[in-house]
């Protein structure tokens, strides 16, 4: 405490020494996952000279959930040629790709994202991502990002056909250990800096109420660093039990976290201390249907590989022998993010997706990695799994008997659908019949939450009546507005790559004009961060 109220007084007099660094940077990027790299390399393209990342995480767990994902990007194209232009050596190596997808126009695009979040997501970010989409590909593509067809995650194989789940069909080449380890290949290309272990703790404000640097804890203890212009890019606070607690409830505070440990809501509290408004919905989160043996937090040897999305083709229970779920309602990209939170509700957290071998055949790959329990009878099956046998007989029986109509296609929402039960199965809703029978036990797991703080077009931070924050800017998951309780399958990393790209243009004119206008003077800071 006296060494940090020296370094107060002694910083507030303007007479800093050894705790503030003596060079200013341009733009300071907190974070360093998908969002705030974009941004970086966007700052230095538009001719930010010295560009900072602050990594919390050390350099070996760097690139925060972003190296735990799948790598898929979800964009708005309108043909088959769109896909050659990001991925202009797959038109030779994989041709069948091309014309095997469907286009996934504009307009689909945001009436998906209005339906996932039944209208309440904001109109101007919604248009913003949808149009600008495509086009930030393709300036992820030249910075040097590889994409290829997301098979694996996006598209079924039924008679050796491959069937996609509309507008999400590319991913980066190597899945998110890819994209990550490509970004910070462009970034170091470009000079940007980076520095581990180095968590921002606090912002600093200059005489004029303009942020101008960061307090950052590093392994050679707390110093004050001036900036420009400062990106906030470090994510949610899904890491943060305390606040799992206080924002989403008390049952989420012992949840399996499927990313990183680091994303516990610091760039949230440090805008909000500056007067930021919270945005978005706070007491939403992104939790999808996981393998019941996957770790408590995420561990970079697993990455992404425990999620269990093959549900539509099955069925799914709870220890009461009960469905709960219309495992049909839609494409699994638009329903698996709030599936999560769904099992976490069920007896035990805990639910049984079972497939005959016919919905076997159409498992994604993931699957894999975990051991079902097999019968060759349902009965027997059930029998294994130590749930209410009797009433899950009976729902199964009820669920193989209801009566039908259409035609399974699992390359469209094909409304083979049940008559008469409680709840639906709206599509593919194939009797469970061919032997064998399988059953992997999941529950819910925590990708990230919702809730963050108001941006504008050009990625400033608001406060009350949408005032920009000067020399504050956000991307990413920090920021909220565009998922209400739920979410589609690949939109998250193309709207870090969106709203960071643009965050980090307008941070760099903005630190630009701000160097003509006055040098740099830190005679007041904000508060330091009383904990960590
Ligand atoms: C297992 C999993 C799979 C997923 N798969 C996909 C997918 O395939 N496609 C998709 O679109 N989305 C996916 N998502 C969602 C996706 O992770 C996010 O949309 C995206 O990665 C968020 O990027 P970001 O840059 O905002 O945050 P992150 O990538 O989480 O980066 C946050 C960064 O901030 C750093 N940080 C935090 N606090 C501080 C601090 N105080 N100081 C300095 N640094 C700090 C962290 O260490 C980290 O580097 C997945 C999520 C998970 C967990």
């Amino acid at each position: 405490v006296a060494l940090l109220e020296q370094t107060w007084n002694c910083v507030t007099k303007g007479v800093c020494g050894s705790f503030m660094e003596a060079a200013s940077y341009d733009v300071i990027i907190v974070g360093a996952g998908n969002a705030a790299m974009a941004a970086a390399v966007s700052a230095r393209e538009k001719g930010a000279s010295r560009v900072l990342v602050l990594e919390k995480a050390p350099a070996h767990l760097r690139g925060g959930n972003t190296r735990f994902t799948g790598g898929l990007f979800r964009f708005a194209f309108e043909c088959a040629d769109n896909l050659g232009q990001l991925m202009p050596e797959a038109e030779h190596t994989a041709p069948a790709f091309f014309s095997s997808v469907p286009p996934y126009p504009p307009s689909q695009f945001y009436r998906d994202l209005m339906w996932a979040s039944h209208g309440a997501i904001d109109h101007d970010m919604a248009i913003t991502l949808v149009t600008e989409s495509f086009e930030t590909l393709l300036w992820m593509r030249r910075q040097g990002i590889a994409l290829e067809p997301a098979r694996s995650i996006g598209a079924v194989r039924y008679h050796g056909k491959l069937h996609w789940s509309p507008g999400a069909v590319l991913r980066t080449r190597n899945a998110g250990m890819g994209l990550s380890d490509l970004w910070f290949q462009i970034a170091a290309n470009r000079e940007v800096e980076i520095r581990y272990s180095a968590a921002a703790l606090s912002l600093a404000r200059d005489e004029c109420g303009r942020v101008a640097g960061l307090w950052v804890k590093d392994p050679d203890g707390r110093k004050l660093l001036p900036a420009k212009a400062v990106v906030l890019g470090c994510g949610g606070f899904e890491a943060n039990a305390d606040w799992r607690r206080s924002y989403l409830g008390p049952e989420w505070e012992n949840a399996k976290i499927r990313g990183t440990a680091f994303n516990t809501g610091d760039g949230l509290r440090m805008a909000f201390a500056l007067d930021a408004i919270a945005y978005g919905q706070f007491s939403g989160c992104h939790c999808t249907p996981i393998d019941t043996n996957a770790p408590a937090l995420g561990d970079l040897s697993q990455t992404d590989q425990s999620n269990r999305l093959s549900y539509p083709h099955g069925v799914m229970l709870n220890r009461a022998g009960q469905r709960f779920f219309d495992e049909g309602e839609n494409f699994q990209f638009y329903t698996y993010a709030r599936l999560g939170a769904l099992i976490l509700q069920q007896p035990g957290g805990i639910a049984f997706q079972i497939f005959d071998a016919q919905g076997a055949s159409l498992l994604e790959p993931r699957y894999r990695t975990a051991a079902p329990i097999v019968d060759d009878s349902l009965p027997g099956l059930i029998h294994r799994l130590g749930i209410d046998r009797r009433t899950a007989i009976a729902t199964l029986e009820a669920y193989n008997n209801a009566p039908r109509s259409g035609t399974f296609d699992p390359s469209m929402l094909d409304g083979f659908s049940l008559r008469g039960i409680s709840p639906p199965k709206s599509n593919w809703a194939r009797q469970l019949t061919a032997p064998p029978f399988y059953a992997y036990a999941t529950t819910g797991g925590l990708s990230f939450t919702f809730g963050g703080v108001k941006i504008n077009k050009d990625g400033q931070v608001l406060t009350l009546h949408d005032k920009p924050i000067p020399g504050l800017f956000a991307c990413g998951e920090i920021v909220g507005g565009l998922f209400y309780n739920n979410y589609l399958g690949g939109s998250g990393l193309t709207a870090g790559a969106v709203f960071g790209r643009a965050a980090g243009a307008s941070a760099a004119s903005y630190a630009r004009l701000r160097n003509a206008a006055t040098p740099l003077r830190l005679s007041c800071v904000g508060p330091i961060a009383s904990s960590q």
